[in-house]
C-alpha cells in the first residue's frame, strides 16, 4: 500500500482541504494497527470535527472503518436482512418488541445492539436482565439463531469494525464525539458490517437525545441515509421525539416487562406507536406490502410473543419470565414521587429521568461500570396528564441506602402548569433516499 505523511494529512484537513479515498484508507489502517499514533488521530478527529467531511470523504471514511475488521457473511439467509438502529434515548426499549414482530412478518433481523452509557439505556443491558440470557455470540451461533428464530439480538463482535472501538474511545477523551460526520460514519460502518439489505434509523430528538434540535437530527439522518446509498443499502430514517421518556418504564428489568406488554398488544400508546412505525418502515425496506395488517396479525395471533420466547431460550435465557415477571431481578425498596401541586403535566424531562435512573444504578457513567438490573423509575403521570396535589407521578424502585440525590433529580423532571400542553407529534419526520 502506498504510504502518506500523516502530519501533511492532518494539516490539510486542519486548513479546510479534502482528503482522498486512498489517503483515508491508509490513515484508518495505520490507526487500527498502531502505525498512526493516538495523538495524531486525535488531531485529525478535531480537524474533522471543525471542518467536516464532504460526501466522498465521508463514504471513504466509513468504508475505511468498515474494512478495518471482519464483515459478517449472511449470504446464506434468503429473506431480506434489515436492522434498526436508534441513536439512543430514555425508556427506548423499542428494539425488543420490534425485532420479533418484524421477524414474524418475514424479515430477517440480524440485530447488533449496544450498552447504555450516560443517561441513555442499552438493549443489551435490558436483555441481560433476563436470567441466563447471553448477548455474546460467536458468528456461527449468531447465524444459527437468526435462521431458527428469524431474528437475533447480540452485542457487536470484537472482530467487527475495530477502528470504531479505538476511535470512539479517543473521541470520548478529546471532545470530538458530537460531530455529525464522525457519528454517522461510526454508526454506519458498524451497520454495514452486518451484511444488511436495508436499515431503518430511529433518530431521536429532544432533551433525552444526542441531538436536542431538529435541524441537527435531520442533518444526521440525511447523512446516514446518504452513506447507505453510497453502499447500495436502502436506509430510511424516522426522527422521533425524546423530550420525555418513551413508555412508562425506565430501567432494565422493568423495560423487559413493558416490551412484553407491547408484544401482547397491551403496551403504552407512545411506545406502541413508535414500534409500529419502525416496523412498517422495516417491512417497506424489505419490499413487503400490507405491513399494517401483517403487524396486527403478528401481535394479535400471539406469534410475535411466542417468537420472542424462542429467541430468549436460544440465547440461554429463561423464557418463563414472559408469564412470570417476578423471575426478573427487582430492587427491594419502593418510593413514590408525588405531584407538588394540581394542574397538567407539561413536561417530564427525559434527560433528568435518565440521569436519575443511572444514578440509582440502572446505567453507567463509565463503560466499565456494572449496572443493577432491578432498579428503575415507573412514570405514572406523563405529559398531558391532569394531576391533583399529592397524586403519585412516579414510582422509584431502588436498593437500600441514600438515594435522595437521584430522587430529587427525578422529581425536578416534572413541570406542572395550569393549562394542558398543546399536543406534539411523536414522529416528527421521515427521511429516505
Ligand atoms: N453511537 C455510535 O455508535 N457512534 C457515535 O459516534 C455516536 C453514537
Amino acid at each position: 500500500m502506498k504510504t502518506f505523511n500523516v502530519v501533511e494529512l492532518i494539516e490539510r484537513k486542519r486548513d479546510g482541504g479534502t482528503l482522498g479515498a486512498e489517503e483515508i484508507g491508509w490513515l484508518m489502517a495505520g490507526y487500527t494497527n498502531g502505525d498512526v499514533a493516538d495523538y495524531q488521530m486525535a488531531a485529525m478527529a478535531m480537524a474533522v470535527f471543525l471542518n467536516g467531511l464532504d460526501d466522498e470523504e465521508l463514504a471513504a471514511w466509513t468504508g475505511a472503518m468498515l474494512n478495518s475488521g471482519e464483515v459478517l457473511d449472511l449470504s446464506g439467509v434468503e429473506r431480506p436482512k434489515v436492522d434498526k438502529h436508534s441513536t439512543g434515548g430514555v425508556g427506548d426499549k423499542v428494539s425488543i418488541p420490534l425485532a420479533p414482530i418484524v421477524a414474524v412478518c418475514g424479515v430477517a433481523v440480524p440485530m447488533m445492539s449496544g450498552r447504555g452509557l450516560g443517561h441513555t439505556g442499552g438493549t443489551l443491558d435490558k436483555l441481560e436482565s433476563i436470567p441466563g440470557f447471553t448477548t455474546q455470540l460467536d458468528p456461527e451461533r449468531f447465524r444459527q439463531i437468526l435462521a431458527a428464530c428469524g431474528f437475533v439480538m447480540a452485542g457487536q463482535s470484537e472482530s467487527l469494525v475495530p477502528a470504531d472501538r479505538k476511535l470512539y474511545a479517543l473521541r470520548d477523551a478529546t471532545g470530538t464525539v458530537p460531530s455529525i460526520p464522525l457519528i454517522a460514519s461510526s454508526i454506519m460502518s458498524k451497520k454495514l458490517a452486518e451484511d444488511l439489505d436495508g436499515l431503518v434509523l430511529d433518530v431521536k430528538v429532544g432533551s433525552g437525545a444526542f441531538m436536542t434540535d431538529i435541524g441537527r437530527a435531520r442533518e444526521l439522518a440525511a447523512t446516514m441515509v446518504a452513506i447507505g446509498a453510497s453502499y447500495d443499502v436502502d436506509v430510511r430514517a424516522l426522527i422521533t421525539d425524546m423530550n420525555q421518556p418513551l413508555g412508562r418504564m425506565v430501567g432494565n428489568s422493568n423495560e423487559i416487562v413493558e416490551s412484553i406488554d407491547v408484544l401482547r398488544g397491551e403496551g403504552p400508546s407512545d411506545l406502541t406507536e413508535v414500534t409500529r412505525a419502525l416496523a412498517l418502515e422495516m417491512l417497506g425496506v424489505a419490499g413487503i406490502e400490507d405491513g399494517e395488517t401483517l403487524i396486527d396479525e403478528a401481535v394479535t395471533s400471539g406469534r410475535a410473543l411466542e417468537r420472542f420466547g424462542e429467541m430468549v431460550t436460544a440465547h440461554g435465557g429463561d423464557a418463563a419470565v414472559i408469564d412470570d415477571p417476578s423471575l426478573l431481578p427487582q430492587a427491594p425498596e419502593r418510593l413514590e414521587l408525588l405531584a407538588p401541586r394540581s394542574g397538567f403535566v407539561v413536561a417530564c424531562d427525559a434527560r433528568r429521568i435518565g440521569v436519575a435512573a443511572m444514578r440509582l444504578g440502572s446505567g453507567r457513567t463509565r463503560k466499565e461500570d456494572s449496572i443493577d438490573p432491578g432498579v428503575g423509575i415507573e412514570l405514572v403521570a406523563k405529559v398531558g396528564a391532569e394531576v391533583a396535589e399529592g397524586d403519585m407521578v412516579a414510582v422509584v424502585t431502588h436498593q437500600p441506602g441514600d438515594v435522595s440525590e437521584a430522587v430529587a433529580l427525578a422529581e425536578s423532571a416534572w413541570t406542572i402548569g395550569d393549562e394542558p400542553p398543546s399536543p406534539s407529534p411523536l414522529i416528527h419526520e421521515r427521511i429516505n433516499g
